[in-house]
């Protein structure tokens, strides 16, 4: 079952409205012939201008939360009709830094995918272990919990995209080896097929994240689970051209 190749950059709290677009100038020309699809998730408020900057070019526009909500009193968020009226396509739910600093559980993660699912818009779910986990041989019971909690009443397992994050290589430049890399991305796998059957499970795009650069990305691409990557720090710079042209 061939799956399009996914490389989605997350821009954290990173750049601004003019930094970013002089960014995007420039990955624009150097993505033109790529054969997988590419989103940036950027900040909310840069959104607007970041649709605008991506205009003509095969980039798509991503955000990195979204409220579980429709509307109403909460101060501060935002809602997936709100994305969707600025033409984002994708919104990251569960990274682990919202999961770290900002309360995120799987019961506020599974809320906010049945959200933008509602909405139209491709939930990016991250799951991953934390270094304490997977050193007493939990990355497993941890990685199921996340799917069965994280999951539960998503009916068509193939609209959303999952990343698969270890804790322990995000922003760290410890990269997973491309073997443990595609060694859990095919247990997460397994595990979707349970729970909605093989064939299913065989069309959802998995994404390994963590420390993925310009260097180490054709290793990673080259696993048969690995469907691409959430880029973090080498989504700032052209580099992420390069891992966008991982088959170059
Ligand atoms: C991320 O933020 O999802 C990420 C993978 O970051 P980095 O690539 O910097 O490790």
């Amino acid at each position: 079952m061939a799956r399009k190749p996914f490389i989605a950059g997350n821009w954290k709290m990173n750049m601004t409205a003019a930094s970013g677009k002089q960014l995007i100038d420039e990955l624009k020309p150097l993505v033109k012939g790529a054969k997988c699809d590419v989103a940036l998730c950027v900040p909310a408020i840069l959104i607007p201008a970041m649709t605008k900057a991506v205009k003509g070019s095969k980039i798509k526009i991503g955000a990195q939360n979204v409220h579980f909500a429709e509307s109403g009193a909460y101060t501060g968020e935002i809602s997936a009709e709100m994305l969707k009226e600025y033409g984002v396509k994708y919104v990251i739910i569960g990274h682990s830094e919202r999961r770290q600093y900002f309360g995120e559980t799987d019961e506020t993660v599974n809320k906010r995918t049945l959200a933008a699912l509602n909405n139209e818009l491709t939930p990016i779910v991250c799951i991953g272990e934390t270094l304490d986990e997977r050193q007493v041989d939990l990355t497993e019971h941890v990685l199921t919990k996340q799917l069965e909690k994280g999951l539960e009443g998503v009916e068509d397992v193939t609209k959303l995209v999952i990343a698969y994050e270890p804790v322990w290589a995000i922003g760290t430049g410890k990269t997973a080896t491309d073997g443990q890399a595609q060694e859990t991305i095919k247990f997460i796998r397994k595990k979707l097929g349970k729970m909605y059957g093989v064939k299913n499970a065989n069309k959802v795009k998995i994404l390994y994240g963590g420390s993925m650069n310009a260097k180490n990305c054709k290793g990673l691409m080259a696993q048969p689970d690995i469907d691409g990557g959430l880029i973090g720090g080498a989504s700032l710079k052209t580099d992420f051209a390069t891992i966008v042209n991982y088959d170059k």
